[in-house]
């Protein structure tokens, strides 16, 4: 492989297979799949990276319930995420289960250095542990001594077990970060994860005795592998790693770790603790986005105001749901929805905006008999609309190198609406001089826009460059307009 090119690993985290996909799952693997899209595009050796997390106790549990076996659940609901990402036209390269046998061997493999290295030790542990999040808890983490995301009292563990020195990485981790050595972004989440380094970290404890369903200690085995320990380790075995340190994957380090707000904390702390215990380099960055509300509210199965991918597939369509949820918040704040806004948004940027505009030109380059027209581009080039396309190039590529993908849909969409300006200013419908070059000008200026919807919207953006009928080449744009479909049925305001 040639090394000059630049390569490009992302990863989503790895989904609790215990539940179906739900919004936050789709909102993060969207993101993940418009970023790895874009650096594909721009020539990069990419790696795109999702997969699930199917050990540990919930598993177990929601399994025994179920009559099932715990390898049976994470399959069925393996399939299922699957499909879904089928669905929602996901482009990774390796779906990693933690059940896979090359996970599970190199688990093991880094288990036994860590130990070898005394960086895992026989003790007692005691602690509060939350079986929903199968994490530990700290008092500061509960809310009138509940688990804020579960509203359950968390049980106290005591037990053998062996114990991960955490405490020891906790300055060198905060330095990282602090350096940015480890960027963590936004930065209102440095700033958070830095506030509770600086208390130290204390050593976790890594295995569990009750817990059958995990991937047995190497050097005990009759007692099994904490799972977020393992789990973490999916970012380098979904890549080849094999469990040697000094055979790392090419891909290796990750260019970013994508997440939702909720698992920050144990990605910028443990993880980089286990990396460091393995003398293995850091990821470059954690990104970490929001959450989405509902109206205002925490979106709940209780409230029964819950928002399916599904529901949204049906109603929007695959390219309608990955335009909505990435262009309702701020990609990295929190956003709130409602499925009124959602309409009204599907309405007027994707049925009148980008729908209509392609719509309305097309008609216009039909009526011109546009079969096989040619444009030269530096027609285009100096050219006010020429101008709007290269400013809008410009922030769009900012945007992405800053993962502000709501605000590369923002460029895109004001040159959308400069386009309907354009449009109107020169009355393009009406015959004159002029109009043949300004439809010319404005079917280029199209296929810029496809050419920039490719990573979000990859379906629309062939869908558009089919009617176009484009063919180009360094100097010059060849048109053959064809009239299909409209891109977005307008709904009802019902
Ligand atoms: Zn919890």
């Amino acid at each position: 492989m040639n090394s000059k090119v630049k390569k490009f690993y992302i990863t989503t985290p790895i989904y609790y297979v215990n539940d179906r996909m739900h919004l936050g799952h789709a909102y993060t693997t969207i993101a993940a799949d418009v970023l790895a899209r874009y650096h594909r595009l721009k020539g990069e050796r990419v790696f795109f990276l999702t997969g699930t997390d199917e050990h540990g106790g919930k598993i177990e549990k929601a399994a025994e319930k179920l009559g099932k076996s715990p390898k049976q659940l994470c399959d069925d609901n393996v399939r299922r995420f699957k499909k879904g990402w089928e669905k929602l036209n996901i482009s990774y390269d390796n779906f990693i289960r933690t059940t896979d046998s090359y996970h599970e061997e190199a688990v093991k493999k880094a288990l036994e250095i860590l130990h070898k290295k005394g960086l895992i030790y026989k003790g007692v542990y005691r602690g509060l542990y939350c079986l929903g999040c199968e994490q530990y808890k700290t008092e500061s983490d509960l809310v009138n001594g509940k688990c804020p995301d579960h509203k359950k009292k968390p049980e106290i563990i005591e037990e053998e077990s062996y114990l991960f020195r955490l405490s020891k990485f906790g300055e060198e981790i905060r330095k990282k970060i602090k350096q940015d050595e480890l960027l963590i972004r936004p930065e209102d989440k440095k700033k958070e994860v830095l506030e509770f380094l600086k208390g130290g970290l204390k050593d976790i404890s890594i295995s569990r005795k009750k817990v059958k369903w995990g991937i047995p200690l190497p050097f005990a085995p009759h007692l099994t592998t904490y799972v977020w320990i393992e789990a973490f380790l999916n970012y380098l075995t979904g890549v080849g790693w094999e469990g040697n340190p000094k055979k790392l994957p090419e891909f290796w380090p990750a260019d970013v770790h994508l997440m939702a707000k909720d698992i920050a904390r144990v990605h910028a702390t443990i993880w980089p603790a286990v990396l460091l215990g393995l003398e293995i380099a850091l990821p470059k960055q954690i990104f970490v986005h929001g959450y989405f509300t509902i109206e205002g509210q925490k979106m709940s199965k209780s409230l029964g105001n819950v928002i399916w991918p599904e529901e949204l597939i049906e109603k929007f369509g695959v390219d309608g749901t990955r335009y909505l949820l990435l262009s309702a918040c701020c990609f990295g704040k929190d956003g709130d929805i409602s499925w009124g806004k959602l309409k009204e948004k599907y309405n007027a940027d994707l049925a009148k905006g980008i729908g209509n505009l392609v719509s309305r030109v097309i008609t216009i380059g039909e009526t011109l008999g546009f079969k096989s027209e040619a444009l030269k581009l530096r027609q285009v080039h100096s050219t006010e609309i020429g101008k709007q396309i290269d400013a809008t190039w410009k922030n769009y590529e900012r945007a992405f190198d800053e993962f502000k993908l709501d605000k590369a849909l923002d460029s895109i969409w004001k040159l959308i609406a400069f386009c309907d300006q354009y449009i109107e200013k020169k009355r393009v419908w009406e015959e004159s001089k002029e109009q043949k070059i300004c439809v010319l000008c404005l079917l280029y200026t199209i296929s810029e826009i496809a050419k920039m919807l490719e990573s979000f919207l990859p379906e629309t953006s062939n869908k558009i460059l089919c009617q176009l009928g484009l063919k180009s080449d360094e100097k010059k744009c060849v048109f053959a307009v064809e009239k299909k479909e409209s891109l977005f049925p307008r709904l009802n305001s019902k």
